[in-house]
């Protein structure tokens, strides 16, 4: 039934000569005397080698994943997705909103989209946002953001784990072209180099807890922040931990409202952010020192909840001074400005959480110098990490995801080695080249934010107000992280 072929693997210093059988299902090692040594029948893909392999089967992985399986280009190439957790799948959608969700952009909506995975979100559950608010409890700074007047949706608020479980469902109708293994954590990879010598492999190698290895031309690192891929191959990383946390919960309103607006306004502790997930529950993202988390992590619902409203409409952090500045500042705009920039919308206010909803998460950033390796690639925040004020770091790997793929199926139709730096070099260029300012951007905002010294909150100040009379400007950032 099984094809057999013999090999004799190894003569050692006792003169005992062991020979491997290998069947399709298993390797099976026998000493010359006959004993037994080996038999991981468990094994059946035991050095199986793969075209690509992703490490990692987060938003990021599982949407590389679906992308690559869906590529006319690499169809007939052998895809795995190797994830450490259980499959998460979503039969019937809970009534209670899961804490960590995501704003995902148009952009990344179009990636989902093309990938089938979008359908099954928005039958699942999202909630488009049409505006966003953006203001200082510093001064009385403002600027909003919107599409066409509000003709188009801004972004998306998805739960992580719809994103996950839409991917997955995808995943499974593409099981011809991308097969799943998931509770399969990588513990080790081991590394090709490019000029071939007698004892180097000709693949990255990687081996699973369960004892299984397998090979790869092309290792695709979409294993997150801690990244193992990133960490084993010594890829520089510039990154450090921010002094702050974020505490993440659901929010119930006090009264149904369109909710169409996602609001964000600048503490000096760090920004408190309410995103809408319905008409009546929004989700709260508030990045803050560590110890004032843990405080209100500790703080009675009623509590937290005045602490809530009160970081929207506090303005104990604001002085006279910077006030009249700002407002002189304003009036000379306005005399020289075509547009009076956007009005002023007032928050819904918060009555209660949800249940077992509050969580914390250290916050920090990360870069890693190279995305790319002799037949690896890195992907979303194995290969960047940023800060959740502007709700980007989904969204960025979204994009290394469309970015690859169009470059790995080019490489394909092209007859081209998937694992060679070539077109490998390219992704790199072209994502580095969008991620760096970002991330720049990002880290900017949260230091000219993280502080109440009036120079600095004057500067933002009249940088805000200047910016929300540009229209044109605000279009252009809106296009960028709309990407
Ligand atoms: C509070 C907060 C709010 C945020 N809000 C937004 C937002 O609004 N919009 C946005 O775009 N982004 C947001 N982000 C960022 C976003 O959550 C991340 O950028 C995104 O989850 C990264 O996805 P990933 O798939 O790259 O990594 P991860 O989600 O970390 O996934 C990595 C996967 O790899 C698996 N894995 C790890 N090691 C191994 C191994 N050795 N073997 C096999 N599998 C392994 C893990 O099990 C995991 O499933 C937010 C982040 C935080 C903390």
């Amino acid at each position: 039934m099984h094809k057999l072929t013999r090999a004799t693997l190894a003569l050692n210093g006792l003169g005992r000569c062991f020979v491997a059988e290998k069947h399709l299902s298993a390797i099976k090692i026998t000493s010359s005397r006959g004993l037994v040594c080996a038999e991981p029948d468990h094994d059946p893909g035991k050095n199986e080698v793969y075209d690509v392999i992703i490490s990692g089967g987060g938003m990021v992985g599982s949407a590389m994943a679906c992308s690559l399986g869906m590529e006319p280009n690499l169809e007939g190439k052998k895809i795995l997705l190797l994830e450490a957790g259980n499959k998460k799948v979503i039969d019937k959608v809970p009534d209670t909103y899961s804490t960590r969700v995501s704003s995902i952009s148009p952009g990344s909506a179009a990636l989902l989209s093309g990938i089938g995975a979008w359908e099954n979100i928005t039958k699942m559950r999202c909630k488009p946002y049409k505006r966003m608010q953006v203001w200082d409890a510093c001064s009385d700074a403002l600027i909003t953001f919107d599409k066409e007047d509000l003709q188009n949706e801004m972004a998306y608020i998805v739960e992580n784990d719809i994103v996950v479980a839409a991917l997955t469902k995808q995943l499974d109708s593409l099981s011809d072209n991308v097969q799943v293994k998931y509770r399969s954590k990588v513990v080790k990879y081991a590394w090709p180099v490019p000029q071939q010598t007698a004892d180097s492999i000709p693949w990255v190698k990687v081996t699973l807890a369960s004892g299984e290895t397998v090979q790869t031309k092309l290792l695709i690192g979409a294993d997150g922040p801690n990244s193992m891929v990133r960490q084993a191959l010594g890829i520089p990383t510039v990154k450090w931990n921010y002094d702050q946390s974020a505490v993440v919960a659901v929010l119930h309103l006090s009264e149904p409202t369109e909710n169409n607006v996602a609001w964000q306004r600048f503490l000096p502790t760090g920004p408190i952010a309410m995103l809408p997930l319905s008409d009546t529950e929004s989700s709260l993202v508030w990045s803050t020192s560590h110890r004032l988390a843990e405080e209100l992590l500790d703080l009675d619902e009623e509590s937290f909840v005045d602490a809530i409203n009160s970081a929207f409409w506090s303005n104990e952090n604001q002085s006279e001074l910077i006030e009249t500045a700002g407002s002189l500042f304003r009036s000379a705009l306005s005399a020289i400005m075509p547009s009076a920039g956007s009005p002023r919308q007032l928050p819904p206010s918060v009555a209660g959480i949800g249940p077992k909803s509050r969580v914390m998460f250290p916050l920090g950033i990360g870069h890693a110098s190279e995305y790319i390796r002799h037949r690896v690639a890195l992907i979303g925040d194995a290969a960047h990490r940023v800060h959740p004020l502007a709700g980007q770091g989904a969204n960025l790997g979204f994009g290394d995801v469309a970015c690859l793929t169009q470059l790995l199926s080019q490489a394909a139709f092209d007859g081209k080695d998937l694992g060679a730096m070539q077109h490998l070099l390219g992704y790199e260029t072209e994502r580095q080249r969008h991620n760096l300012p970002m991330m720049a951007a990002i880290d900017l905002m949260k230091h000219l934010y993280s502080t109440n010294a009036a120079p600095l909150v004057l500067l933002r100040t009249f940088g805000v107000q200047a910016t929300n009379m540009l229209p044109a400007l605000k279009e252009q950032i809106v296009a960028f992280a709309s990407k």
